[in-house]
């Protein structure tokens, strides 16, 4: 994994108005989940990941990687929540992971009880996050997955507020290398 640290800047993003960003590089399933490992070990309660990216990506195999971050026991599987938009799973903190590709609209995120899961303090994983348009909470994760090759992935992170340890482990997991 390659990785290079965004220039921490200031605007009017975020609660704080703090932003920072990085991107790295995966080539291999396993890389990405060992992303979502570290960015599971690292989240702090009530923190939101949003992903965008095309079908295909890695969202899946990301929150794969939370989870198990997470200490979600490894006799759940993690697959998107196809029918019912959200699965729940246990584990340092409870995972609620989130899949809007089928929504039509944002207006039906209410009737999924959206407000509901961002004000826990558990982890929320959001697949298809665009779709929730501007009902994104302020605090946020957001994570864009492109497709540069068969088995490589692109990330580029924008942290929306304070996360210095999920930014530590992002960026340290570089450093490795
Ligand atoms: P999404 O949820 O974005 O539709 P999935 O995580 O379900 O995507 O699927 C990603 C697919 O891409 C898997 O079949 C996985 O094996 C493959 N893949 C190949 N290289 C990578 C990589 N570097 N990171 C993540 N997935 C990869
Ligand atoms: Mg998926």
């Amino acid at each position: 994994m390659s990785t290079s640290a965004g220039q921490g800047h200031h605007d009017q993003q975020g609660d704080d108005g703090r932003r920072t960003g990085c991107s790295l590089v995966t080539r291999s399933p396993e890389e990405t989940f060992a992303v979502g490992a570290a960015v599971g070990k690292a989240a702090p309660p009530g923190c939101a990941i949003c992903l965008f990216g095309d079908l295909g990506s890695g969202k899946t195999k990301l929150t794969q990687g939370i989870a198990a971050g997470l200490s979600v026991p490894d006799t759940y599987v993690v697959t998107s929540p196809t029918f019912t938009y959200v699965n729940e799973y246990p584990g340092r903190l409870p995972l609620y992971h989130i899949d809007l590709y089928r929504i039509s609209s944002a207006d039906e995120l209410s009737d999924l009880g959206w407000e509901e899961y961002l004000e826990t303090d558990g982890i929320v994983v959001i697949e298809w996050a665009e779709r929730a348009d501007r009902w994104l909470p302020d605090k946020r994760i957001e994570i864009y997955i492109t497709i540069t090759g068969a088995d490589e992935r692109r990330f580029a992170i924008t942290l929306f507020g304070d996360y210095p340890a999920v930014y530590e482990a992002l960026t340290s997991r570089a450093r490795l290398r």
